[in-house]
């Protein structure tokens, strides 16, 4: 299924939303539009330190607004200033995920994309250096733009404060949140929660002493930790709010985060384990050379009744004169009703094939492989000999973890 839409492509990065970034553009225009204003009250444990910071008269409340909620405005007012204020908070995300991608870039890392989605944005690098030094150079970046941009908008909204215009409060608001944001989200970022840039600046420090596995099962241990408390406190009191307005409420998205970033870290352990054991692993230790290829016009029934007597579920597609057309899984037939069987052939159920993203030389890592896999959502890839570049066997996502788990059951990783 695709669940993301290019829109563009910035410095050579493609730039995609996600769809999940549909459901929350609206809510950011909302709450832009009708987000309250606070007040910083003598409960909130940093009202004497705003005081001194900002207050001319400190027996009044200090008022913080986090939306135009409170200002008697017209609706198109309201609603274009919202949207343009939206617009420019994914930029600004677009521009945290940037940054890491320039400074990977920098050192070689190919950059296959950015997608914006619920939680903001996530950049697809090729391979994340093991390089400590690289590493957390990379990882700060990030956080380092959106403090740069907090300052921009935050120094803009001094300017326009001392400015005198007709719309000047609502689109000092406006500029105030978003440097406000930015700010929060550098912070948020440099938490030392996995798989947040904090986590990953921590992995870095931790791989400049123990293997780079050991590092990442510590920093996600500490993000996993991070969640836990994060969850429980989100339910307790939504620490934003407890210190800005010394009250305690729940917060929801909180412990919803949490569970977010708890199977981020979960899944990032898991494929760091995976790629770790795979080191070293060429595909010819791994690919199959035995029931490999089946023709484009043989019956779907018949193919059926091979894969069960080779209890085999993948196989590459060749034509008459041994051409590689394409792939067939089980999957694909299995979809299929039983009676369309008899007269459908392989050509007409097979997946799509292309030449350079389904194929792998007998010498590549077996790392690369998986990559290409999970990259074009492939469960198999043809593999060609290095020599006369014919097609020499194929190696699937099966073999792959199924070779994983015996070098592990082995103890050699
Ligand atoms: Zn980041």
């Amino acid at each position: 299924m695709r669940t993301s839409i290019q829109v563009g492509t910035l410095i050579g990065i493609p730039i995609r939303l996600h769809f999940t970034f549909l459901f929350i553009l609206p809510l950011i225009v909302m709450t832009f539009a009708h987000g309250p204003t606070l007040s910083i009250g003598p409960n909130s444990p940093i009202y004497s330190l705003m005081v001194s910071l900002f207050a001319k008269d400190p027996t009044k409340p200090i008022l913080l607004p986090l939306g135009l909620g409170d200002l008697n405005i017209s609706a198109f007012l309201r609603y274009s200033l919202s949207s343009i204020a939206a617009f420019l908070f994914f930029v600004s995300l677009l521009l945290h995920e940037m940054s890491h991608s320039y400074v990977a870039m920098k050192f070689g890392t190919k950059i296959h994309g950015i997608t914006l989605f619920i939680f903001g944005g996530l950049a697809m690098m090729e391979d994340i250096p093991k390089s400590p030094e690289k590493e957390w150079r990379i990882a700060i970046a990030g956080p380092l733009m959106s403090f740069t941009l907090g300052g921009v908008f935050l120094f803009s909204f001094w300017g326009i404060k001392a400015m005198i215009f007709a719309v000047q409060r609502p689109v000092g608001i406006v500029v105030f949140m978003l440097g406000f944001l930015n700010v929060i989200l550098a912070i948020f970022n440099l938490l030392p929660a996995f798989p947040m840039d904090g986590g990953r600046v921590l992995r870095a420090l931790f791989a400049k002493r123990m293997s780079f596995l050991k590092a990442t099962k510590r920093a996600v241990l500490i993000g996993k930790a991070f969640a836990v408390i994060m969850a429980i406190t989100g339910l307790i009191a939504d620490p934003f709010m407890f210190i800005l307005t010394g009250e305690r409420e729940t917060n929801i998205w909180i412990p919803l985060i949490a569970i977010f970033l708890y199977i981020a870290a979960t899944e990032e352990e898991a494929a760091t384990t995976t790629f770790t054991a795979l080191e070293g692993i060429k595909v010819k230790n791994v690919m199959r050379t035995e029931r490999t290829s089946v023709p484009e016009d043989m019956y779907i029934s018949e193919l059926a009744n091979k894969m069960l007597e080779e209890r085999t579920a993948e196989y590459a597609v060749v034509s008459e004169r041994g051409e590689l057309k394409g792939f067939i899984t089980f999957d694909e037939i299995k979809r299929m009703p039983v009676e369309q069987r008899y007269f459908l052939k392989i050509s007409d159920a097979m997946g799509s094939f292309d030449i350079i993203n389904d194929v792998v030389s007998e010498d590549d890592g077996a790392t690369e492989a998986l990559k290409k896999m999970i990259r074009h959502r492939k469960n198999v890839l043809a593999v060609k000999g290095e020599e006369r570049g014919s097609v020499v066997g194929i190696i699937t996502r099966r073999d792959l973890m199924t070779y994983i788990e015996m070098l592990r059951g082995s103890g050699l990783v």
